[in-house]
């Protein structure tokens, strides 16, 4: 079943810290996925300056939007759901008040209770994982990176981690209190750990691309040190070290979008094998993740069924 649009109604909305505003959206009884949310993305029509109607349970949907005048038809942007109660949702923006705060976080954080906007996403019966990357499979040791704009998404993943997995998450953000405010609503599940990393004046994405490095380096001494003898990645890291390559670009591209089952960039997807000891799940910035992606991948020769790179948002350049 095709995601479908749901009218959804604009409940509370709070600044929880700094950088971040959770704005409650309710209505949403019908909206899924029958199983666990994890990273879901879901979709926002931010409105224009006329209300949209008539897109109610319409699998044209996107059409539909398309053909309507640029003009009033608002802004589309992807989001993830940071917790889900009953009819109602929290989604966590990001918030980015800089020249061009960009219509999705500018809206966040002017919306009152009683608006509504739509929001694409599956139906309450949709148990087939569509919108949902994070998978572990049968690794033995999740890693995962991200900037503010995946915290929702980690956050989430956390809540619903898998039994026995072990783990260890770490987030970069603005700020401290981003950091304090957050970490109150996160319970961390047996043998996972989270690391905050606060940005204050480093590059964007330097702190989360050292970390890599760091995580890579420990696990490979660790591997050595006794565990060789299980299944584990052909890893061999370039020594740990400052990223200098942090927020380097990738010449314009499209959001990098490398993933077990897709590669946006048309690589050759790898087959199937057996278990890897570490999965990783890198997401945020897209020039900070591809930056990630060429130490693990050309750099460390790690598997790419062992990972998930998605470029959440690009620097100077609106989303979609
Ligand atoms: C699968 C997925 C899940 C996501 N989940 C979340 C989520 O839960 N919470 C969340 O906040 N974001 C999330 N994002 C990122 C969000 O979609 C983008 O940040 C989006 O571009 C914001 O839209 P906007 O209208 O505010 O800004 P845009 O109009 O898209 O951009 C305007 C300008 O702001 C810049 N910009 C965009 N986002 C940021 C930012 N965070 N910091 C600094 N500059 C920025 C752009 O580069 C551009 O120059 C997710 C993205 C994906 C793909």
């Amino acid at each position: 079943m095709p995601f479908l649009p749901f009218l959804a109604r604009v409940r509370a909305s709070q600044r929880i810290s700094p950088n971040f505003q959770r704005v409650t959206l309710s209505g949403l009884a019908d909206m899924g996925p029958a199983g666990p949310i994890r990273d879901l993305r879901i979709k926002l029509i931010i409105p224009g300056p006329e209300p949209l109607t008539g897109f109610a349970g319409a699998a044209d949907w996107f059409a539909t939007w398309r053909g309507l005048d640029p003009r009033v038809r608002g802004d589309m942007r992807t989001y993830s759901i940071r917790a889900r109660r009953g009819d109602e949702v929290d989604i966590d923006f990001a918030l980015h008040a800089g020249a061009n705060p960009g219509p999705a976080s500018a809206w966040a954080e002017s919306c009152q209770p009683g608006d509504t906007l739509w929001l694409i996403g599956p139906t309450a019966h949709d148990s087939t994982g569509a919108g949902i990357e994070f998978q572990p499979g049968h690794s033995e040791r999740a890693l995962l990176f991200g900037d503010e704009t995946a915290l929702p998404a980690i956050a989430r993943i956390l809540d619903e981690w898998p039994e026995g997995l072990a783990g260890h998450a770490f987030i970069e953000v603005p700020d401290a209190a981003d950091a304090e405010a957050q970490a109150r609503d996160i319970a961390l599940p047996d043998r996972v750990e989270l690391t905050w990393q606060v940005r204050d004046n480093a590059a964007r994405g330097s702190l989360l691309t050292d970390a890599l490095r760091e995580a890579v380096t420990a696990g490979s001494a660790d591997a050595a040190a006794g565990e060789a003898e299980k299944t584990t990645s052909a890893a061999k890291p370039a020594p740990a070290g400052k990223a200098r390559d942090a927020a380097e670009s990738d010449g314009g591209a499209a959001l990098v979008w490398e993933t077990p089952q897709f590669s946006s960039s048309g690589e050759t997807l790898p087959p199937a094998g057996p278990a890897l000891r570490d999965y990783y799940w890198i997401a945020g910035e897209s020039g900070v993740v591809t930056g990630m992606r060429r130490y693990l991948v050309k750099e460390c020769g790690i598997d790419r069924r062992q990972v998930s790179f998605m470029g959440y948002w690009r620097l100077g350049r609106a989303g979609s």
